[in-house]
């Protein structure tokens, strides 16, 4: 009995038309999950110019008798969906069975593929099957494609150059790696190997061989389960971050999925703990009942929409922050050498005969217990909250120097006091009943018809706050009292900030957005700056508050607040030991 079925008119109507090869990626993932769906353990891609020339995909699947072989080029046949209600239980990964035939009308094609010790070679130039012919047997499957776009010059020209069509087929390769570590995949363009995974079905593992040592030596576990979801996978520490959000890895039931929601959350975990503009590298699993998930929005199958997504974005939420919360370290100011060897990034993991058969896995340790070096420079949160730092002075007017029995530290009076303030006025936002001080001098603010709408549509926030706000004639506004914390530096020009940051949250007015934006402004403002001066005292308080916070380590925008020099560093550095 044929695996492949001809899919019913009916059904092919309900896929989404839409076109699914446009680039050479594109033609790299339909032909990469047919191998996966034939059981692929081992999948080479070889590229030649980015595949522009030609795309070849060996695999070691369960390959294709010659009906099978042939049936595959017809519009619709598929192995993977047989009647119209499968459509919503699709758990395989591709299912739009008419890809190998519009990849066939558009290029050439040589199949040779293998099952059951009967290989069969078949030949198709712009959709016309000219050879179809028994060959040798070798178990799977290999397949090549020349000449893309050759007769339909119009998208040949949509073909970008070599460097962006090698680049998309590596980035596809490389997520797809990470949601499939049990498969090898080698990716070589032009002879080169570009993506080599081992198929250790080690997630870590797989990290380290697409990311290198320095990442995978820098990535916290996570893990958290609820009714609907069970989250598994690694996040990076915001030491090793990127400046795209390329490296958002989330999987869905085994596929590499899109999801704005998801990648906000992600993003939110890191807040505070990461400079703007700046992303970090996660590796996520979520498994769920497939219902729950809409894979078909999208022809390429990558954005998705699901039900009960926020239940899922709290949990990925909650889980990322504590992790972040329990592994954060303070920084050493300088990486003693048993740190050093972790910085190297790239060390090749395994070792290849010249069948590209890994012969040897050089090991390397996954503990990240075991960069602490013999001084504990490790000081997670709650060791941290106990410590008493004495401060010796101030540079610059800037820094604060600081020492206590394990070493020296080096603080930024700004980023550290403005940390302080931040958590502090979170705290006083999740308040009851806020109190406020009546101003001495109300202050009265105008505003253009627009703004004044966009304002009073939102000013309930502030008076929840405790600030006391009075309309005033035609669009002006009348401020009579803020709430108590909101302390030094704040009449006049910082209320109307205040305003204005109402006004242009106004689109899409999001309550906690708009909070910690107003917490992360008004701290920043609040703040000692730079060239002022403190006294002893005064760097003592700062210091026993910053000790007392939940993320001590950087400023509310995501920099660094407090190094660190260890005695043992100290004595290092002046040579007292070698
Ligand atoms: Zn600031
Ligand atoms: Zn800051």
């Amino acid at each position: 009995m044929s695996k492949i079925r001809v899919m019913s008119e009916n059904l092919a109507n309900k896929i989404a038309a839409g076109e699914v090869v446009e680039k050479c990626a594109s033609v790299v993932k339909e032909l990469v999950e047919n191998s996966i769906d034939a059981g692929a353990t081992n999948i080479k891609v070889n590229l030649i110019d980015g595949g522009l020339t030609s795309i070849n995909i060996i695999d070691n699947g369960s390959g294709m008798d010659k009906e099978d072989a042939v049936l595959s080029f017809s519009r619709h046949a598929t192995s993977k969906i047989y009647k119209d209600d499968d459509l919503y239980f699709i758990e395989t990964l591709g299912f739009r069975g008419e890809a190998l035939a519009s990849i066939a009308s558009v290029a050439e094609v040589n199949l040779e593929t293998c099952s059951k010790e009967i290989g069969t070679h078949v030949h198709i130039k712009g959709g016309n099957m000219d050879i179809v012919e028994p060959t040798s047997a070798r178990p799977g499957t290999s397949i090549t494609i020349t000449n893309l776009f050759y007769n339909t010059p119009a998208r040949l020209k949509y073909l970008k150059s070599e460097a962006t069509e090698l680049n998309n087929c590596v980035q596809f390769i490389e997520k797809l790696s990470l949601s499939r570590p049990d498969i090898a995949f080698t990716l070589t363009n032009n002879d080169r190997v570009v993506v080599k995974t081992s198929g250790s079905n080690n997630l870590l593992k797989t990290i380290h061989e697409i990311y290198g040592l320095n990442v995978s030596s820098n990535m916290l576990e996570i893990k958290a389960s609820s009714d609907d979801f069970e989250i598994t996978g690694f996040v990076g520490k915001p030491s090793i971050l990127k400046k795209n959000r390329n490296h958002f890895n989330t999987i869905v039931n085994g596929r590499v999925v899109r999801n704005n929601d998801i990648n906000r959350a992600i993003n939110d975990a890191y807040n505070t703990y990461k400079h703007e503009g700046f992303y970090p590298i996660v590796v996520i699993n979520i498994e769920t009942d497939p219902t729950l998930v809409d894979v078909n929005i999208h022809p390429t199958k990558q954005d998705i929409k699901m039900s009960k997504i926020e239940e899922l974005t709290e949990i990925l939420y909650k889980t990322i922050k504590e992790a972040l919360y329990n592994n954060l370290l303070i920084p050493n100011a300088i990486v003693d050498e048993s740190l050093n060897k972790v910085d190297i990034p790239f060390i090749p993991l395994s070792v290849y005969d010249k069948d590209n058969k890994v012969t040897e896995v050089v090991q390397t340790s996954f503990d990240l217990g075991t960069t602490k070096s013999e001084e504990e420079t490790v000081i997670k949160n709650e060791t941290f909250k106990r410590l008493k730092l004495y401060p010796v002075g101030q540079v610059h007017g800037t820094y604060i120097i600081a020492e206590n029995e394990d070493g020296m530290f080096i603080l930024d009076q700004h980023a550290a006091h403005e940390r302080v303030n931040y958590e502090m006025i979170k705290k006083k936002f999740a308040e009851e009943t806020p109190s406020y001080t009546d101003m001495l001098v109300p202050l009265q603010i105008e505003l253009t018809t627009s703004d004044y709408e966009a304002f009073m549509e939102n000013k309930g926030v502030l008076e929840d706050l405790g600030f006391k706000i009075e309309e005033f004639g035609i669009n002006t506004i009348v401020f009579k009292a803020h709430p108590t914390w909101l302390t030094k530096n704040f009449e006049g020009d910082n209320l109307r900030t205040i305003v204005d940051l109402v006004i242009t949250n106004h689109k899409n007015f999001n309550k906690d957005r708009f909070l910690d934006s107003l917490a992360k402004m008004v701290s920043c403002k609040m703040s000692v700056k730079a060239n002022e001066h403190l006294s002893l005292s005064e760097m003592e308080g700062l210091l026993n508050d910053l000790v007392k916070c939940d993320n001590p380590y950087n400023c509310c925008h995501g920099r660094p607040s407090i190094m660190k020099f260890t005695n043992y560093e100290l004595e290092k550095m002046f040579k007292r030991v070698i």
